[in-house]
């Protein structure tokens, strides 16, 4: 199966100032300049589905439909095995209107204490990221990546974004609160990527992207 490149530009689907930034870099050394869906005023579809992949799904066709241009979307999420996988694809719902990742992170930490998962192997949880790219005619193109690790606490960290400071990613001794983009995402030619969306986006700049 042949993959269908993306050249140009492309409309990133998110009202989130922190995925947006972290896209934007991601796609900036591929020559792709990125306008956002809060640029361009689109409005955020309901995210109806009950998998990471269709939220991300009917983010980037809502926005390919609505500016008739190739458009990029992620969906994402921490989930915590502990939890049933909760928060999941809730994971930006469970901090509220006023995105309360303080809330959010005291929640979990609390569910976990009242399951009594106080060791780190009971403790585990992953963050998986849900690509996908969308053409107006309705061709899509679309890539899951994962991290595993470890909830710790107290959060860790100013860096990032989210829940970046409650996960410890396996092999490594800081949260992503705690390190540089650089160090979180660990793109080639560094890294092969450590961040559950550099991994996606790993994939996807394999499969649609010239170098
Ligand atoms: P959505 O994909 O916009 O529905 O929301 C994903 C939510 O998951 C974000 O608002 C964060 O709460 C969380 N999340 C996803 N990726 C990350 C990450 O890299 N670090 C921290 N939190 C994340």
């Amino acid at each position: 199966m042949t993959e269908r490149q993306l050249s140009g530009s492309v409309v990133i689907a998110t009202h989130n100032p922190g995925k947006l930034a972290e896209m934007r870099d991601l796609l900036a050394p591929h020559g792709i300049a990125a306008t956002s869906a809060a640029e361009l005023n689109l409005p955020e579809p309901e995210e109806t589905g009950t998998t990471f992949a269709a939220n991300a799904r009917i983010k980037a066709m809502a926005a390919a439909k609505a500016t008739g241009q190739a458009a990029f979307a992620d969906d994402s999420g921490l989930c915590v095995d502990a939890l049933g996988g909760d928060p999941g694809i809730y994971s930006a719902r469970w901090a509220g209107p006023d995105k309360d990742f303080r809330g959010a992170m005291n929640q979990i930490q609390t569910l976990l204490v009242e399951k009594g998962a106080t060791a780190p192997e009971q403790r585990r949880a992953h963050f998986i990221a849900a690509l996908c790219l969308a053409w107006p005619d309705g061709h899509t193109e679309e890539f899951e990546g994962r991290v595993d690790g470890v909830i710790v606490w107290p959060p860790k960290g100013t860096a990032g974004f989210g829940y970046d400071p409650l996960f410890l990613p396996d092999g490594h001794e800081r949260t992503f609160g705690e390190m540089t983009a650089d160090e979180k995402h660990g793109l080639p030619p560094k890294g092969m990527g450590l961040s559950h969306r550099a991994r996606a986006f790993v994939m996807l700049a394999k499969a649609c992207l010239r170098a």
